[in-house]
C-alpha cells in the first residue's frame, strides 16, 4: 500500500506558486482551490498533509491502469534514454508499434492510424478527413455530449461549455440522441426512445439535405455528459443510415475506448459490434502517462488519401515518448487481463452494489452504465427526476453537490461530479477491495445528498 509522507510546508510552497502563475482550465480562477498532489500509486493518490484518496474518477477517466504503472513507466524511461523525439515523417520503432497494436484492437477495417496528442485534436482531424472524403461541408453531432475544447471540437460539444465560445460558423447541426430518463421524445422505454431517436436522426438529415452532410459523430456511449448506454438497435441503426445517405459515421471513444467498457471499445457492445468509419481516441490508449490521442481509419477514407496528401499535421505526432507508453499500456493490458477485470468487477461487484444504493438512497434517482463507466443522477425528488441541483449551477445553487463531494472526499473517495451527476469511473484494474471501499465511502457520502431531497 502507497504510504503518504506528510510536508505541509512543500504543499503550502506548491499551491502558492499554483495559485500565483497557473491559469485553470474552465475555471474562474480566484474561485477555485486546487489539491495540491505530492504522489500516486495504482488507485490511490495523496497530498501533503496525509490525507490519502481513492481516486474514482481515474484523473479525467484516463487513467485505465491506475498510477505509476512500474511496466510503463521503465518503457517510458527507456525510451526517454534511446530516443525521447523525433519528426513525424519517419518511421519509428515505438510509433509503428503503437499502430500495429491499436489497429489489431479497433474495429473492423480500421487499420491505419493519425496519431495526435489528445482527443479534441482527433476528432478535429476526423470531422477534416470526413469533409475531405465527402466533399460536403456539414457535420451533425448530439446534445449532451462532449467532444474536446479547441475551435471545431467545443462547436461539435453537445453541452453548456460550448455556449460561451461556439461562433456557429463550424456547419455544425446538432441533434438529440436517445437518453430515456430524460428522453427528449417522451418515450417510455427503450424500444420506443430508440425508433424515435432514429427518425429524428432522419428528419434532421432530410430538413439539413444529405448531400450537404459529411459525417455524423457520436460518442459510443456518451462519457461526461452521463454515460448513457444507448439502446439496443441505435448505433446500429445510425450506421445504416450513414451508409443509405453517404455519410461518413465517426464513433468518439476517446472516454470509451480502451478498456473502460469491460471491452477495449465500447462500440464492441453493440448490435453484435458496430464498426465506424473514423474511430478518435486518446485517454485510455497509454492511461494519460504523456499525451497521446489518434483517429483510426477506414480503408475506404484511407484510400482517398494514398495519392492525395492529407492536409494536416502536427509537430508531435505519434511522440516516441508517448507511444513507447501506448505500447507498454496495452501489453499490460493484455498481460494482466485488465479488460477482462473491468468486465468483471463492473458486473459482479459495482453493478449490484449501485443498484442496492438507488434503492436505499433517496438522491439516487438512476444508476446507468457498464464496466469501469457508471453515472449515478442524483435528483431532488424520484418522481419528478428534477435534478439535485439545477443545470449548470455555480456557488450556492450547487451547494448540495458541493456537500456531497465534501464528504466523499472526508470518507477518502475522490468523487467524479458532473452538474448534479456523480460518475464511478475508476482505474480499469482496480482490485475488488479497492472498488468495495469506495463503494462503501460513497454509501456515507449520498447520506449527506439524502440530506438535500425534497
Ligand atoms: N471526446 C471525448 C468523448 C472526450 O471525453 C474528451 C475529453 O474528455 C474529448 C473528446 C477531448 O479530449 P482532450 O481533452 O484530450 O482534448
Amino acid at each position: 500500500t502507497p504510504q503518504p509522507n506528510p510536508n505541509p510546508q512543500v504543499g503550502a510552497a506548491v499551491k502558492a506558486a499554483d495559485r500565483a502563475h497557473v491559469f485553470h482550465s474552465w475555471s474562474a480562477q480566484e474561485l477555485i482551490d486546487p489539491l495540491a498532489v505530492a504522489g500516486a500509486e495504482g488507485s490511490y493518490f495523496w497530498d501533503y498533509d496525509g490525507n490519502r484518496y481513492l481516486d474514482f474518477t481515474s484523473g479525467l477517466v484516463f487513467t485505465n491502469i491506475g498510477y505509476q504503472h512500474p511496466k510503463v513507466v521503465a518503457a517510458i524511461q527507456e525510451q526517454a534514454a534511446t530516443m525521447t523525439t523525433f519528426a513525424p515523417a519517419f518511421a519509428v520503432e515505438a510509433r509503428s508499434e503503437a499502430a500495429r497494436l491499436i489497429a489489431e484492437r479497433t474495429p473492423g477495417d480500421l487499420d491505419k492510424i493519425f496519431f495526435t496528442n489528445g482527443g479534441a485534436e482527433a476528432v478535429e482531424n476526423a470531422t477534416r478527413m470526413a469533409r475531405l472524403h465527402t466533399g460536403r461541408p456539414k457535420v451533425l453531432s448530439a446534445y449532451r455530449s462532449y467532444h474536446g475544447a479547441t475551435s471545431a471540437a467545443i462547436n461539435l460539444t453537445g453541452d453548456p461549455r460550448r455556449w460561451p465560445s461556439d461562433n456557429g460558423t463550424a456547419g455544425v447541426v446538432h441533434f438529440w440522441a436517445p437518453f430515456l430518463y430524460r428522453s427528449p421524445f417522451y418515450a417510455e422505454n427503450e424500444q420506443q426512445e430508440c425508433e424515435r431517436a432514429l427518425q429524428h436522426l432522419e428528419d434532421t438529415i432530410a430538413f439539413e439535405g444529405p448531400q450537404t452532410i459529411a459525417a455524423i459523430i457520436l460518442e459510443s456511449v456518451p462519457g461526461t455528459a452521463g454515460i448513457m448506454t444507448p439502446p439496443p438497435g441505435y448505433l446500429s441503426g445510425v450506421r445504416e443510415i450513414c451508409d443509405r445517405h453517404g455519410i461518413v459515421f465517426i464513433l468518439d471513444e476517446v472516454m470509451a475506448g480502451f478498456g473502460r467498457t469491460g471491452k477495449w471499445f465500447a462500440a464492441d457492445h453493440f448490435d453484435g459490434g458496430i464498426v465506424p468509419d473514423l474511430l478518435t481516441f486518446a485517454k485510455g490508449v497509454n492511461s494519460g502517462y504523456v499525451p497521446l490521442g489518434g483517429v483510426a481509419i477506414s480503408s475506404a477514407i484511407a484510400e482517398t488519401f494514398a495519392r492525395r496528401p492529407y492536409p494536416g499535421g502536427l509537430t508531435y505526432s505519434g511522440h516516441p515518448l508517448a507511444c513507447a507508453a501506448a505500447v507498454a499500456t496495452i501489453n499490460v493490458m493484455e498481460d494482466e487481463g485488465i479488460v477482462e477485470n473491468a468486465a468483471r468487477v463492473g458486473t459482479e461487484i459495482i453493478a449490484p452494489a449501485l443498484a442496492e444504493l438507488a434503492e436505499r438512497h433517496p438522491s439516487v434517482g438512476e444508476v446507468r452504465g457498464l464496466g469501469m463507466f457508471w453515472a449515478l443522477e442524483l435528483v431532488k425528488d424520484k418522481e419528478t427526476r428534477e435534478p439535485l441541483v439545477p443545470y449548470n449551477a455555480t456557488g450556492e445553487a450547487n451547494a448540495p453537490m458541493a456537500a456531497f463531494g465534501a464528504a466523499a472526499k472526508k470518507q477518502g473517495l475522490w468523487p467524479f461530479i458532473n452538474m448534479n451527476r456523480t460518475h464511478v469511473v475508476p482505474p480499469c484494474n482496480i482490485t475488488d477491495t479497492e472498488a468495495k471501499e469506495g463503494l462503501a465511502a460513497l454509501d456515507a457520502a449520498l447520506s449527506v445528498a439524502d440530506e438535500h431531497v425534497s
